[in-house]
């Protein structure tokens, strides 16, 4: 079976110019695809320079007309959703986004995906060739894992071919781990009490090397960065590790984090519902429990 895995690099600077690294779930689409059969891993941003999603799609459609993959794996991240779709539509193949497992039987693909806000964990069958997008952490990276020798691909993204004619990136939080990749996640919510507090989210989280997550409640009230909101409106996330702050666990919010490996949640109120699916719970008022706690993670780091 022949797969592709289009991998994405993760954006080194606010102009949106792509870094060296590729995407964890890079990694992990390409590992899948080798275990899967023929893999070649292709790289639409090998020469570091932004490209479009039209044009990548518009690329990519071409060579699958001389190479006929049968599936191709792509990251489940907002550029590589929005990349799935478009490409999918152009060849007429069937599309899964955001799946979270996969398995070839009979030849057609089973695929694990979640519905209606996290309720519901359909398996969906469809026939190859396909189109995928895969949800970051679905495919555990082995520790030892190599990097992937990947094969550059060319994309014609001049204004012209695009159509419109300014491409600008919009503001957005840098040096941390974005979100829907993180290890670790660091999130608060309307216990906070305001934007003033963060500090202490931010020195915990700058303590574990995590990311920052959010409610809705935070950044609708424009406390933070809607890009940080976690949830069913919000990012999906899977991390190792998932610490809520003064987060009360309303249904549209554990929706988009309940797949974390261990959640630590932290509220002074004991019937809050996010203890209904933590591993730990703390019920403590935040403002004494977190310098604390920071406290204590930075000798056990100093120690380590
Ligand atoms: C269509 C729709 C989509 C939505 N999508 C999302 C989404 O994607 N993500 C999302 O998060 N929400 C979403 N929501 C909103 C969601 O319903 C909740 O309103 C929101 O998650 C609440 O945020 P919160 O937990 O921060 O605030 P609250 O519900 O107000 O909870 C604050 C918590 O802090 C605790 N607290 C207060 N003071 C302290 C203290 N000193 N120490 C410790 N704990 C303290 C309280 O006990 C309380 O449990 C959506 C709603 C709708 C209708």
């Amino acid at each position: 079976m022949k797969v592709w895995a289009v991998v994405e690099r993760g954006t080194r600077d606010r102009t949106g110019a792509h870094g060296p690294d590729l995407r964890r779930v890079s990694h992990e689409i390409a590992a899948k695809a080798a275990s899967l059969g023929d893999a070649t891993v292709l790289d639409p941003h090998g020469s570091g320079e932004r490209s479009s999603t039209v044009a990548l799609a518009a690329a990519l459609t071409e060579r699958a007309k001389t190479d006929r993959p049968d599936l191709i794996l792509i990251g489940a991240t907002p550029a590589g959703r929005d990349l799935g779709a478009r490409l999918a539509a152009r060849l007429g193949w069937a599309y899964a986004s955001e799946i979270t497992d996969l398995k070839v039987e009979a030849g057609a693909l089973l695929m694990m995906r979640t519905m209606y806000a996290g309720k519901v964990r359909a398996t969906v069958r469809a026939a190859l060739p396909a189109v995928v997008s895969v949800r970051p952490s679905a495919f555990p990276l082995p520790p030892d894992a190599a990097s992937p020798t990947t094969e550059p691909i060319q994309v014609d993204a001049s204004a012209e071919k695009l159509g419109f004619q300014r491409f600008e990136p919009t503001a957005s939080a840098t040096g941390r781990v974005p979100l829907g990749e993180a290890r670790v996640i660091v999130s608060g919510g309307r216990g906070l009490k305001g934007p003033e507090n963060w500090k202490m989210v931010e020195e915990l989280a700058g303590t574990l090397g995590a990311a920052l997550g959010a409610s809705r409640a935070v950044t609708d009230a424009g406390w933070r960065p809607n890009e940080e909101q976690v949830g069913q409106t919000g990012k999906t996330v899977s991390p190792d590790l998932y610490i809520a702050l003064g987060i009360s666990g309303a249904i549209q919010h554990l929706a988009g984090m309940t797949s974390s490996k261990v959640i630590v949640a932290v509220n002074k109120d004991p019937d809050a519902d996010i203890f209904k699916v933590c591993d730990y719970g703390v019920v403590a008022d935040l403002f004494e429990f977190l310098p604390a706690f920071t406290e204590e993670v930075k000798k056990v780091k100093g120690a380590g």
